[in-house]
């Protein structure tokens, strides 16, 4: 039942080496991809969904050796890129119904039903007769996922949907994906920390192409549990804490820095121990990880 990845290796002809031997195996449920820009989710996924190939490796799910035979993926695959075209003046049922048409369901009673039914699930049933051109990015959102559930797929692959939605927006999506289904495998790749923090039964950290840490949220806490600090300071002291320290954070907080630190042994100096969250982990993990991709030098301000 689950999504078997192995050995995923793939290089562009600029030269990039987007994916390393990358392995994973990806169960049942809402599993979150979390990785910085540049990391290798988007070519991860989109060799994912059949539409570019690795140059070695092996991706096996229900029983179909879908590198070799695509075409049987497609049909259990729904899959919201990260930009999407949609018809403007259209309004969604008629796209809905369209993409329903498209993914085989000819019966028109039965794809008037399915049209109601997935409208009532993504929260647009109110506005199924307005042109999408006046949606809302979270709208338009929620549209993609109802045309990528409409043919009722077993593999659902979600890329970076939270970009430019607001906070509101963000949680009634993340919710919805969470209510897909519990036998769907669901992969929401995304670059924002708090996305996968509550609500994926599982997460992986890519970096540079390859796996740096997965596990269950909680399983993935104990990567540095106990080795979290954190102090207040003065934010004109930012600079000296971090040429001194291993600064994995920091938040700015009542006109002074909450900077988080990692240190395997007590730092003193006024630092308290704090239990660990998912920031800690991410960024301890990419600060580690071998082959760094851009912009994880600079601790991260949250
Ligand atoms: P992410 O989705 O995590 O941001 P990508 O898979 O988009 O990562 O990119 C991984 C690396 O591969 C980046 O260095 C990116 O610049 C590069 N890359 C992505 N697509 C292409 C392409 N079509 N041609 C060349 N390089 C690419």
């Amino acid at each position: 039942m689950s999504l078997v990845i192995e050995q995923l290796s793939k290089t562009y002809a600029n030269g990039v080496q987007a994916l390393r031997d990358l392995s994973l195996t990806v169960p049942p449920g809402l599993f979150g991809l979390l990785g910085p820009n540049g990391a290798g989710k988007s070519t991860l996924m989109r060799t994912i969904a059949t539409l570019q190939r690795p140059d070695s490796g092996k991706i096996s799910f229900r029983g179909i050796d879908v590198l070799s035979e695509p075409a049987r993926l497609r049909a259990m695959l729904g899959y919201l890129p990260q930009e999407f075209g949609l018809y403007p003046s259209m309004p969604a049922d008629a796209i809905l119904d369209h993409f329903a048409l498209l993914k085989g369901v000819t019966n028109a009673a039965v794809r008037r039903e399915l049209v109601h039914r997935l409208l009532e699930q993504v929260n647009l049933y109110e506005v199924r007769h307005n042109p999408v051109s006046g949606f809302s990015g979270g709208m338009r959102q929620r549209l993609g996922i109802a045309i990528a559930l409409s043919g009722n797929p077993s593999l659902l692959i979600v890329d970076e949907p939270t970009a430019g939605l607001d906070p509101q927006e963000r949680n009634r999506f993340l919710n919805l994906l969470a209510d897909v289904g519990e036998d769907v495998v669901v992969i929401l790749s995304t670059h924002i920390v708090e996305d996968v923090r509550d609500i994926c039964s599982e997460i992986a950290i890519i970096n540079g192409g390859t796996v740096v840490l997965h596990g269950t949220p909680a399983r993935v806490l104990d990567d540095v549990r106990g080795r979290i600090w954190r102090k207040r300071v003065p934010r004109k002291h930012t600079q000296a804490i971090q040429a001194q320290y291993n600064v994995l954070s920091m938040r700015l907080s009542a006109g002074q820095s909450l900077v988080h630190i990692f240190s395997e042994t007590a730092p003193g100096d006024g630092f308290e121990p704090v239990e660990p969250d998912l920031e800690d982990v991410y960024f301890h993990r990419l600060r580690a990880a071998p082959g760094q991709s851009r912009g994880n030098a600079a601790p991260a301000t949250r």
